[in-house]
This record gives C-alpha cells, structure tokens and sequence, in this order.
C-alpha cells in the first residue's frame, strides 16, 4: 500500500455516520462535505435564477453556475467553456446529442455502429435515430473479457459508418475499452464518435482534445456531484451546425411571431431553468479532484479492484464476468453465485450491511450476448477500504450455506 493515498473516507459524511460497506458507486457515488456545502451554499447565499436578472444576486448566481463550466472544461481539457453543455445527465445528454445531431445528419445512406457492450443510455437514442431514419444499425460485439478485436472494428465501422456509439468503460464488466483505437477508425470513414464516459470520467484522467472524440457524456452524481446533473461535451464546429433539441426560454437571442435567432453555444442547448446548484456542486467535486489528483484516486481503486478480485476469485462457486485481469475492471465486479439469483444474493449481502447492485445494470443485450440474464455487481471508488471488501468477501462466501445448500 506505499504511496497510495488514504481513503479519504472522513470527508464522506454518510460513510462516516453509518456502519455499510458502500459498493454501489458505479450506480452513484457518495458526496464529500465540500460538495453538499456547496449546493447548500448556492441556496443560501446565491439562490435566484442564473442566466436571467440584471441585479446583483442574479449576477452572482449565473458566475456560480458558468465557474461550474469553467471547471468541467478544466477538468476534460475541453479547449473552450462554448463545448460544454449542462444537461440533466448522462442520459439527456446522449438523447439531445441523438435527437439534434442524429436526426439532422444521419440518413438512410448511413450506418449507425453501437457497441452491445452499451449502457441502454447509449444504445436507445441511436436505435431511435435508425428506426427514425432507416439508418443501418450494427451493433460491434465484444469478446467475452469485455475487449474488442481489430477484425470485429473493421467489420462494423466502414466506409458508410456516419456515428459510432461506445462507451469508455463498461458499467458491467468494467472493461477498459480500446477508444482511442475506435476512434481513429471511426474518423478514418469520417464517423463522428459519442463516447459515454459515466463510467470513466469519475476515475481516470480524461482529455478530450487528446481522444478527439467528437461528443463525450457522462453524469455528476457518478463523480461525488449532485444528481440533476449531466454533462454533454462536443466539439464546437459540430455544436454549432446542430439545431437546439429542446427549445423555449433562456436558449434565443430573439423571438417574433415569425422567426426565431438562437442564442450562441452553449445556451442554445440549455433551454429552461438550468440546476445551479447542482452544477455549482460540481464544480466543488472537481475542486476536490484536482486537490486529491484523479491519478492518485485512480491508483487507490486499481489496488482495491484487485484486492477484491483475488480475494472474490479464490470463491468456490462464484464466477467473476469480464476479464480475468483485475486492472480491466475500472473498479467493477460483476459475479454469478452458482445456484442463487442476484436479487438473493444482493437481499443477504444486504443483510450484512453491504451495498451492492443486482439485475442486467441496463444493459440486457450485453449480458445476453455473455450468456448472463442477470448478475450481482459490486463497485469500488477511492473511499472504500481493504475491510469493507473483507465484510463483502466473507458475506459472499456464506451465501450458498445460507440459502440451503451444503459447505
Ligand atoms: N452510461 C453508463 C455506462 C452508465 O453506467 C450509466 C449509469 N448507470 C449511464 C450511462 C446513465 O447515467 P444516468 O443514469 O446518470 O443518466
């Protein structure tokens, strides 16, 4: 454990104040103080609508919310605050990158390629835009540790790609997937490329003008934030020509009954009352990044995943799912108990204080295509410790006895 930082676990007020064994971040993660003061300070001393008021507090808040952008463009080294739209979550952020982008330049010439290793999030609006459009949709299979091969990114991104939906990390297997790799050949056909980082911004160092993906989402609440927030990276030439998805208040630069101008990146795509305080949290979380260093927190839960994946892997009975190589699990370990469904595996771990996910983690045509209806999945981030994956280990090994079975 020498030079890895500490689990910083004092600065988490619900680990502190309780007695579980969190592993459920990949779902969302927990909140240090400086992040749930910060949301409580914007209602306390900046609340009034951003973006809106000539007065002094109105002004006060719409710095609040843009220092937030200034912070997320920071910490992707997006190279102007112009590529970075707040959005619900990650969610809304690939629907309005689908809904803008997809139906207005994706047509029934093209072809769509969707990695079945995708969250619901990133395969649904792009099956939308197909069905809308009479695009081809291919969906690029992965093998069964989560990688993909080089024959397999040929076959689907071709000369007639136009977008290719991947995601960094999988929120099942935790692979680490090949993105640089997927975006040069998208780029050589000339596909523009929706990376979904949920599950990797929140851990590893991400630079956007480095990948050269074209459009990169990820959610607040997965990286120590609040909820309510998403983040939709774009490249500005592409930002520019998309239309608004949603339209109405605060997204115009004029209205008359017969036409409308819209306002500049990034309000265009921010139309209604935007969530200051959550994005004013975030900007807290990546304040706290940058004090810890995501390197260092990388580090923490590279040690962590591959304590748990040893200790979980010497389990009779229980069948780890991805890569048999601990570091291509980004902190996620999803496992089947012989003989005991999920749901029971997740109610007993419950039982003993530990927090686990269980069920296809919205992604139903990964787990098919694994052989899997349903599995358990315990997460990691820096704050947990080598006890708590000793409690969850222990709880895990007793699960077969318990439910009837013999030793
Ligand atoms: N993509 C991935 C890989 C995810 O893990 C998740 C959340 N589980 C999402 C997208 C969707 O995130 P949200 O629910 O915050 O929109």
């Amino acid at each position: 454990m020498n030079n890895i930082i500490s689990s910083h676990r004092e600065d988490f007020p619900l680990l502190c104040g309780t007695d579980i064994a969190y592993l459920d971040s990949a779902a969302t993660s927990q909140k240090p103080q400086c992040v749930i003061n910060a949301e409580r300070e914007f209602y306390e001393q900046l609340n009034s609508n951003p973006l809106r008021g000539f007065y002094d507090l109105s002004m006060a808040a719409t710095s609040a919310y843009e220092s937030a952008r200034e912070a997320v463009a920071r910490f992707i080294n997006a190279k102007s605050t112009k590529e970075i739209i707040f959005t619900n979550n990650a969610t809304s952020a690939i629907n309005l990158a689908a809904y803008s982008y997809g139906l207005s330049f994706v047509t029934r010439c093209d072809r769509i390629v969707v990695s079945i290793a995708e969250h619901h999030s990133n395969m649904l609006p792009w099956r939308m835009v197909a069905e809308k459009t009479g695009a081809e949709l291919v969906y690029m299979r992965c093998e069964k540790d989560g990688s993909f091969s080089d024959e397999e990114i040929e076959r689907c991104i071709t000369r007639s790609a136009k977008l290719v939906a991947i995601g960094a990390v999988s929120n099942v297997t935790g692979a680490r997937v090949p993105l640089e790799r997927i975006i040069e050949s998208a780029h050589a056909v000339g596909a523009a490329v929706m990376a979904d980082g949920a599950q990797s911004v929140p851990h590893m160092k991400t630079d956007v003008q480095a990948l050269d993906a074209d459009f990169l989402v990820f959610s607040a609440h997965k990286m120590l934030a609040p909820m309510g927030v998403g983040v939709l990276y774009g490249k500005r030439e592409l930002l520019e020509k998309m239309p608004p998805f949603l339209t109405g208040g605060e997204m115009i630069d004029s209205v008359t009954t017969d036409e409308v101008v819209y306002a500049p990146l990034p309000q265009k795509f921010e139309a209604g009352t935007v969530n200051g305080a959550g994005a004013y949290g975030l900007k807290a979380a990546v304040e706290y990044y940058e004090k810890i260093g995501i390197d260092k927190m990388e580090q923490r839960e590279r040690y962590l995943t591959g304590y748990a994946y040893d200790r979980l892997s010497a389990l009779p009975h229980v069948n780890i799912i991805g890569s048999s190589d601990p570091d291509n699990h980004a902190g996620i370990l999803s496992f089947t108990v012989d003989g005991v469904h999920p749901h029971d595996v997740s109610e007993i771990l419950n039982g003993d204080g530990v927090c686990i996910r269980a069920g296809h983690h919205c992604a139903q045509p990964l787990l098919a295509h694994l052989g899997v209806y349903s599995s358990s999945r315990a997460s990691l981030m820096f704050y947990n410790t080598t006890d708590e994956i000793d409690r969850f280990v222990e709880s895990v090994s007793t699960i077969r006895e318990r439910m009837g079975y013999g030793k």
